[in-house]
């Protein structure tokens, strides 16, 4: 192939959306948890815990410090209020804040309803759920404004 053409899927690579974009632009199913005009919830496909949810900025940025300041306190902002409803829905001792980005690299952040810290081993088996069960937990925990 001639470097013109491998620049050229290169740039275009770039340009895709990312599969969070796709999920807020409803191209992508997801189980929605909250929303405001500049960010998005949705529970984690895989998740470590019933409740896992995902918390990202409509603005697709890689890196989550490299949102600007107002980007990113206005997400931690809205986690707040995210991880308020999943800690009274899922009575859990704390709701944990982990980012890690090595997957989808579009900013995000996990929340995980927590009693012990082995709830947040990432290395454990993901939960298995039904779409019964997602429809579930996502019916108790969706914040409609
Ligand atoms: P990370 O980038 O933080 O390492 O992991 C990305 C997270 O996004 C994983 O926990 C994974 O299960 C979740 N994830 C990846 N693709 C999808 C998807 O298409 N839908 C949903 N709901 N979650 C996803």
């Amino acid at each position: 192939m001639c470097a013109k053409n491998t620049k050229l899927k290169l740039l275009t690579f770039r340009n895709m959306a990312s599969i969070f974009t796709r999920i807020i632009n409803g191209e992508i199913p997801c189980y929605k948890i909250a929303e405001d005009d500049n960010y998005f919830a949705f529970l984690d496909i895989n998740p470590l815990a019933k409740g896992h949810t995902l918390v990202v900025p409509k603005i697709e940025e890689d890196y989550i410090f490299d949102l600007s300041d107002e980007t990113l306190a206005g997400m931690m902002v809205f986690a707040k209020k995210v991880a308020a409803r999943i800690k009274e829905v899922t009575a859990c001792k704390r709701v944990a804040v982990v980012v890690l980005g090595m997957e989808v690299p579009h900013a995000h952040i996990h929340l995980i309803p927590m009693n012990s810290e082995a709830d947040v081993d990432f290395k454990k088996a993901k939960l298995e759920l039904t779409k019964e069960e997602f429809l579930e937990i996502t019916s108790r925990l969706q914040i409609v404004e």
